[in-house]
C-alpha cells in the first residue's frame, strides 16, 4: 500500500515539503491541508505600508503552488490524535497517516496584550504582520506628517526578528522622501537588551538606528497598549508616548496544537530534535518552520534550509533507516535599510552573524549596507515562487551554513 503522508499547513514550509516529497517518494499519497486559499509572500508585508508593493502583488492561490499528484484539502485542522495517527478536520472528516509533517507556522495573538485591540486599533495602533494590518497602516502612514512614531515588539519569539528593525529604517527613508522626517520622532521599543539578539549584529544594527536618528528603548516588556491616550505601558511602569504605534504582537503556535494532547508546548509550538526535525511527541511526526520550538529564527530561510533535511528524514523513516542529523540551524536574512540598500546576515546554531562575504570570500557583503544586498532582497520574491516553493535548490544557497568568507575574528572584537 502507498505510504500516506499528511502535511499540515500549505504555507512556506508545507508547500516546499510536499513538492520535495512528491519527487523523493513518487508512490506516496501526499495530502496538504490548509484553512484558506491565500498564500501570502510574507516578506512583502514589510513593503506594503510604504506603498512599495501592494497586497494583490504578494498573494497567490495555495493549491496552485503544489505539484501535480498532491491532494489539497481546504479545511481548518481541528486536532491530531497521535495515538491513532489521525488528523481530524473541522468538518468532522479525518485523514489517516503513516507520517505527518506539522507546518502550521505561528499565529499572531494581539488580544493577549491588554488594550492592544481596544480603542485606537487600526486607527493609530497597527501591525504590518498581517495583510489587513499592513494595508491599513499604509493608508495611515501617507497622512502622518508630525509626531511620535513608535515601533514596538511585545515579546519574542516573533517571525523574522529583523522585520521591525527594517520597518524603522524604511520609515526613516520614507519620511525623509516626503520631507517630514524632522517633524517625526522615531523610536524602537524592544524587550531585548539591544537592537538584536546576537552581539556583533546587535552592535551594528544599534549603530545604524543611531545614525538614522531612531531612539532605541531596550528591556521594555509591554504590559498594556493605551490607544486612547497614545502610550505603551511597560510591566515595570515605564511609559512610551506615541501618536502612531506599529506593534508586533505576541506569537504562538497554531491553536489546534493545544487541542492535540502531547504534541505541543505551553505556547503551542512543537518540540523537535534540533538536527533531525523529528518531533519529540512521536517518531512519525516531523516539524518544519515557525511551528517548531527550535532555537532558530522563525524565518522563511530557516524553513527552506530545514526542508532538505526533513524530506530526507521522512524518506529514511519510511525506509526504517537512521535519520540524518545534519540540520545546523542555518538562517540567512536580508535586512532592508532604506535608500535602496540592505544588509545580509548568515548564521547557525554555533556561529553568530559575522561580517565578511556570502557564500564565500567573494560574494554578497555580510553585515554591511550595499545595493547588491537590496537587489538580492527584491529578487528573492521571484525565487520564492519559482524556486523555493516548487522545492528546487537555489544555486549557491545550500542547507548547510558556509563558513568560507566569514571574518571569525570579528566576534572577539566586540
Ligand atoms: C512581516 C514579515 C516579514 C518577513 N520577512 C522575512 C524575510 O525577509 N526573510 C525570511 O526568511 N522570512 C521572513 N518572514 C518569515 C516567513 O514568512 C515565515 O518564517 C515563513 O513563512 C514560515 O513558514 P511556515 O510554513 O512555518 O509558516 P506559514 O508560511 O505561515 O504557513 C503556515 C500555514 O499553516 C496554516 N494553518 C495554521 N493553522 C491551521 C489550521 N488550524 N488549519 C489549517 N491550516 C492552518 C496557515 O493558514 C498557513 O498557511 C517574514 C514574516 C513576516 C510576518
Amino acid at each position: 500500500m502507498a505510504e500516506r503522508i499528511v502535511v499540515l499547513g500549505g504555507g512556506t514550509g508545507g508547500t516546499l515539503t510536499a513538492n520535495r516529497l512528491r519527487r523523493a517518494l513518487p508512490d506516496a499519497h501526499i495530502t496538504v491541508v490548509d484553512q484558506d486559499d491565500r498564500h501570502v509572500y510574507q516578506p512583502g508585508l514589510l513593503f506594503v505600508p510604504f506603498g512599495l508593493t501592494h497586497p494583490e502583488d504578494i498573494v497567490r492561490p495555495r493549491g496552485r503552488q503544489l505539484h501535480r499528484g498532491i491532494d489539497y484539502r481546504e479545511c481548518p485542522i481541528d486536532h491530531v490524535d497521535l495515538a491513532t495517527d489521525t488528523v481530524v478536520l473541522a468538518d468532522g472528516s479525518s485523514l489517516q497517516y503513516d507520517v505527518v509533517v506539522v507546518a502550521t507556522g505561528s499565529v499572531l495573538l494581539p488580544e493577549e496584550t491588554e488594550g492592544l485591540t481596544g480603542p485606537g486599533w487600526m486607527e493609530k495602533v497597527f501591525t504590518f504582520y498581517s495583510l489587513e494590518g499592513a494595508a491599513a497602516l499604509e493608508a495611515s502612514l501617507t497622512r502622518f506628517e508630525r509626531g511620535r512614531l513608535v515601533v514596538n515588539v511585545v515579546d519574542m519569539p516573533i517571525k523574522c526578528p529583523v522585520a521591525p528593525l527594517e520597518f524603522c529604517f524604511l520609515a526613516d527613508w520614507y519620511l525623509r522622501e516626503r520631507g517630514v522626517r524632522d517633524a517625526v520622532e522615531l523610536t524602537y521599543v524592544t524587550p531585548l537588551d539591544g537592537a538584536f539578539t546576537k552581539p556583533v549584529a546587535s552592535a551594528r544594527l544599534a549603530g545604524l538606528l543611531a545614525a538614522k536618528g531612531v531612539e532605541l528603548v531596550t528591556e521594555f516588556n509591554t504590559g498594556e497598549v493605551d490607544g486612547g491616550a497614545g502610550r505603551l505601558i511597560g510591566y515595570d511602569g515605564r511609559e512610551v508616548p506615541f501618536d502612531l504605534a506599529v506593534v508586533v504582537p505576541l506569537h504562538g503556535g497554531a491553536e489546534f496544537v493545544g487541542r492535540s494532547p502531547g504534541l505541543g508546548d505551553e505556547l503551542n509550538f512543537v518540540p523537535a530534535d534540533e538536527h533531525t526535525l523529528q518531533a519529540r511527541a512521536k517518531a512519525n511526526v516531523f516539524v518544519i518552520g515557525d511551528a517548531s520550538n527550535l532555537p532558530v529564527s522563525k524565518a522563511g530561510s530557516v524553513t527552506h534550509f530545514e526542508g532538505e533535511v526533513l524530506v530526507e528524514n521522512v524518506k529514511r523513516f519510511l525506509g526504517a533507516e537512521p535519520l540524518d542529523a545534519s540540520y545546523d540551524g542555518h538562517a540567512n536574512c536580508f535586512i532592508e535599510t532604506g535608500f535602496n540598500k540592505a544588509l545580509l546576515i548568515d548564521f547557525n546554531y554555533d556561529t553568530e552573524p559575522l561580517p565578511g562575504h556570502f557564500p564565500a570570500q567573494v560574494g554578497l557583503p555580510l553585515l554591511k549596507e550595499s545595493r547588491l544586498n537590496h537587489l538580492g532582497k527584491l529578487m528573492f520574491q521571484w525565487f520564492y515562487w519559482h524556486s523555493l516553493l516548487p522545492g528546487r535548490d537555489i544555486p549557491g544557497i545550500g542547507a548547510e551554513m558556509p563558513a568560507a568568507g566569514k571574518e571569525t575574528g570579528a566576534a572577539q572584537n566586540h
